[in-house]
Order: structure tokens, then C-alpha cells, then sequence
């Protein structure tokens, strides 16, 4: 057992564990190789974490990196944090809500900038979400996320878990399952198996559409209504029935399909004609 040792850190400062904030800390050396592996880290690479916890990750992060910055919303780790890292002159933290910061202004000119975070499981869809929308200028992804998210992120049409979440991925990125990690490799543990994975952000996204805002509220539309057919679902548009039965006639789709059967290239041909 070395001195950072996760469960040795935590004894050290007598850290107190929130369940409100997602605390589940890494313990399991494997775990911790295979996130600095998979994430392909170079000295080139600029890192960026959220939630760094007591820095079991962090101190990988920097020996593989250039540079890492850390952003940890809970005050109490901010000192340990600090006094963990002070070794490294390439370390910075911030003490923020990861969703409430603006990451262009942290990637400044960094050309290679790669995010890496065992996440907090009660934000993961918030997170990935607004890393993706805001179009920041990340090479890749590499997140600890529980396995149901995995499972929805990586889902193909028709499936239950195919949804909003797999096409917003599926749009900006390819997907790389890293593994798998039992609730054992952490303290305290999770109820739930998670699973590491990789987002490798695409350099122009996976379909070409007119407008991203009507693609992504066609698809909300589809699935906010899972049950019903495209054709009911689509009426939360308004368009007249005439105008309605030419879209699907255009687009090629069969007006009385589930949205969870459409491709991503049929979400991006219907959005397109409802435009016109
Ligand atoms: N990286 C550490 C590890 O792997 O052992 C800790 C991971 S733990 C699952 C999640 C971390 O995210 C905790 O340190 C928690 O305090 C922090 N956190 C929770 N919500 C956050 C938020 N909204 N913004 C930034 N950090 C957050």
C-alpha cells in the first residue's frame, strides 16, 4: 500500500463522505491505469477533470500530461486538494460546479485537450450534455459513468435504451467502451456496476442538418412521447395536417413508426422537412 492510497488519504484528513455530491472514490489500481490508458494521454495533452475527489486519479493525470486543471464543487476537498497536488507546478484547481463553468476560457489556445472524470453519477446526463452542446474544442471524453447511462449512450434503434441521449452522442462523437468496474473498486460503494468509456468527438458531426435546434427538438418530441407514433408525436409542432402528411412523404418514413425506431440519418431528414 503506497502513501496514496485512497482509503490512506481519506484517514489522513478524516474526510467525511457526501452522498449528495456523488462520492464514490477510486481504490482500485487497475481502474486507475486502464482510465489513463484508454483516455491515450500524452505529454502534449492538456486535462481537463471534474471532480477530482482527494486526487487518487489527478496524480496519474499529471505524470502522464502536460497539465491538468481540476474543477471540485465541495469545499472541504479544496485544501486536501492542494496540499495533495502541491508537488506539481502543473496542476490548477478550481472550486466550481463543473456545469456552471465556461471551459472555453480554460481551453484558451490549448491545441490537445482531453476531458477525463470519474463523474458524479447524480449529474452524468446533465454534464455530458452541456460538454457536448456547447461545442468545446475537446479531442475526447473519457468518463466513468454508471452502466445504465453506458448502456443508453450506446444503444441501437429499437432498443429500449435507444433515446435522446444515444443521438446527441451519436451526433457529436464515437464511442469506446473502456470496461466495465464492479462497486468494489470504489469507497464507498456504488449500488450499481459502472463502466468507463471513451467519447471521441467527430470532426464535423455524424449527420448534416439544416438546424441543429429543430433536429434535437424533433428528437425530444419523439421520444417525450415514446409510445405514440411519429405522427402524434409531431403534431406538437403545429404544422397543418397537409403539411404533416408531406413531410413524412418526403422525408420516407412511415408516419405511424415509434421514434425509437428511426436512424440517426432519418431524425435529420424528418427535422429538415418540417423546415421547408
Ligand atoms: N476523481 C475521484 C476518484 O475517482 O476517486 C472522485 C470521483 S467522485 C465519483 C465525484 C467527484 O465529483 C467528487 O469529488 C465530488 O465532490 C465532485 N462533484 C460532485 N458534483 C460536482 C459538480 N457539480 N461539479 C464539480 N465536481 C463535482
Amino acid at each position: 500500500m503506497n502513501e496514496f492510497n485512497t482509503k490512506q488519504i481519506v484517514k489522513k484528513y478524516n474526510f467525511k463522505f457526501s452522498k449528495r455530491l456523488g462520492q464514490n472514490f477510486l481504490i482500485d489500481d487497475t481502474v486507475l491505469e486502464d482510465i489513463v490508458e484508454g483516455a491515450e494521454i500524452d505529454k502534449e495533452d492538456f486535462i481537463i477533470e471534474i471532480g477530482p475527489g482527494v486526487g487518487t486519479l489527478t496524480r496519474r493525470l499529471l505524470e502522464a500530461a502536460k497539465r491538468v486543471c481540476a474543477i471540485e464543487l465541495d469545499e472541504s476537498l479544496i485544501p486536501i486538494i492542494n496540499n495533495e497536488m502541491k508537488e506539481y507546478d502543473n496542476f490548477s484547481l478550481i472550486h466550481n460546479d463543473a456545469l456552471k463553468v465556461n471551459f472555453n476560457e480554460l481551453i484558451g489556445d490549448e491545441k490537445s485537450v482531453k476531458l477525463v472524470a470519474n463523474l458524479p453519477y447524480y449529474v452524468t446526463t446533465p454534464i455530458i450534455s452541456n460538454l457536448l452542446n456547447k461545442g468545446y474544442n475537446f479531442k475526447s471524453l473519457t468518463i466513468m459513468i454508471q452502466k445504465e447511462v453506458g448502456d443508453r449512450i450506446a444503444a441501437e434503434p429499437g432498443k429500449k435504451d435507444y433515446g435522446a441521449l444515444t443521438l446527441l452522442v451519436k451526433y457529436y462523437c464515437d464511442v469506446k467502451v473502456i470496461r466495465v468496474v464492479k462497486p468494489t473498486c470504489f469507497i464507498p460503494e456504488p449500488k450499481v456496476d459502472s463502466l468507463v468509456i471513451r467519447l471521441d468527438k467527430l470532426d464535423e458531426p455524424r449527420v448534416k442538418v439544416k438546424d441543429e435546434k429543430m433536429f434535437f427538438s424533433v428528437i425530444r418530441s419523439s421520444f417525450n412521447m415514446r409510445r405514440k407514433t411519429l405522427w402524434n408525436a409531431m403534431k406538437t409542432f403545429k404544422l397543418s395536417k397537409e403539411k404533416l402528411e408531406k413531410v413524412f412523404e418526403a422525408a420516407e418514413i412511415d408516419p405511424k413508426r415509434r421514434g425509437e425506431t428511426l436512424s440517426i440519418e432519418e431524425f435529420a431528414k424528418l427535422a429538415d422537412e418540417m423546415l421547408k
